[in-house]
């Protein structure tokens, strides 16, 4: 249930009715808007609708969450969630571009990609170190000296790290040298993995399952958030579908559609959702057309030698191309460039 608090509620009004609540054995999540305060109350819903909370004093309504998250969803912040990432705010109106490699296979190919996207007006450098593939045999990534690499970019070029973590206990350490952490696809569902990522102070990108529900995506997000880490950030990244000639096909309408459900951003991947270079282009602009709040683009040096996702990698050239045609685009579609 959400708690509607008056706009001319006391902060005496607000701290009673939060322990009365409490004391009913709920618990509570405070979410301070601009004009009103508005209490998430996560318990036994049978309960609490037999109780007279809207008797209490400063109470101005109560609302019945229908779907199971709740601190993900816009009944409960009406505000867009901005989450700043070393200076570069994510969400409400700012629009951002996190680029990079696939993986990080060394450190010339990552120095390298680095510059360029940063020269070309990205704002975050992306990279597994952890790479979740679909083959034992493949590539597994370069693992903790992937992320020593990573940290070293970041030193150097001064973008912020995107970066994949795949196990619970691999997030202290992923979280040392992130700036965001990443949860793949593969591991939505890995309860365990969002409960430990939502005890980190780290924001976190999560990517949407290839065969999950908008629905399971935000319980996913609710996970995180239960845990006291409110800064997530979703990321559609295509879901899979009977055509093959895509590697998955990009859920469009998910983006307004999420963006109406929840007050967090949401990212678009369209390198993943399409599997093909050639159409990252035209799908960045479908993605900032139906709202998104950036992308996540997959950049190498040279796509032909790329250790994994070679064939939807831009090349840096390309990549520039794509960032100065969303320069002109972004303002049209109400947006600001971060
Ligand atoms: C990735 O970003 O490199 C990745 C593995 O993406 P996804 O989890 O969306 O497949
Ligand atoms: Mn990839």
């Amino acid at each position: 249930m959400i708690v509607v608090m008056s706009p001319s509620a006391s902060e005496g009004e607000i701290k009673s009715v939060i322990e009365w609540l409490h004391e009913h054995g709920f618990e509570v999540h405070i979410s301070r808007g601009k004009v009103r305060i508005i209490l998430g109350v996560i318990g036994d819903k049978e309960t609490l609708f037999d109780l007279p909370v809207e008797a209490l004093e400063g109470v101005e309504k109560t609302v019945p969450v229908t779907h199971a998250y709740k601190l993900a969803s816009r009944l409960f912040k009406e505000e867009a969630t901005v989450i700043d990432v070393g200076g570069v705010k994510i969400g409400g109106q700012n629009f951002v571009v996190i680029a990079g490699p696939c993986a990080v296979e060394n450190r010339e190919q990552l120095l390298e990609t680095a510059r360029k996207v940063k020269e070309a007006g990205a704002h975050f450098l992306r990279g597994g170190a952890f790479k979740p593939r679909t083959s034992p045999y493949s590539f597994q990534g370069l693992q903790e000296e992937g992320l020593k690499l990573l940290a070293e970019t970041r030193a150097e070029t001064g973008l912020g790290v995107v970066t994949e973590v795949m196990a619970p206990q691999q997030t202290e350490l992923v979280a040392q040298y992130a700036d965001i952490l990443q949860i793949g696809a593969r591991n939505m569902h890995n309860f365990d993995l969002l409960r430990e990522v939502g005890r980190t102070k780290k924001p976190v990108l999560l990517k949407r399952g290839f065969a999950a529900t908008i629905d399971e995506w935000l319980n996913a997000a609710e996970y995180i958030m239960c845990e006291g880490n409110y800064k997530v950030i979703l990321c559609e990244r295509g879901i899979r579908t009977y055509e093959p000639m895509t590697r998955n096909t990009l859920d469009i309408s998910a983006i307004p559609l999420v963006k109406g459900l929840s007050h967090l951003p949401v990212l678009a991947d369209p390198s993943h959702a399409s599997g093909k270079w050639k159409l990252v282009a035209p799908l960045s602009r479908a993605a900032l057309a139906a709202g998104a709040d950036g992308l996540m683009i997959e950049v190498h040096p040279d796509p032909s030698r790329a250790f994994s996702d070679g064939p939807q990698s831009l090349k840096p050239d390309n990549f520039a191309t794509v960032m100065a045609e969303l320069r002109q685009l972004v303002p049209i579609l109400g947006k600001e460039m971060a």
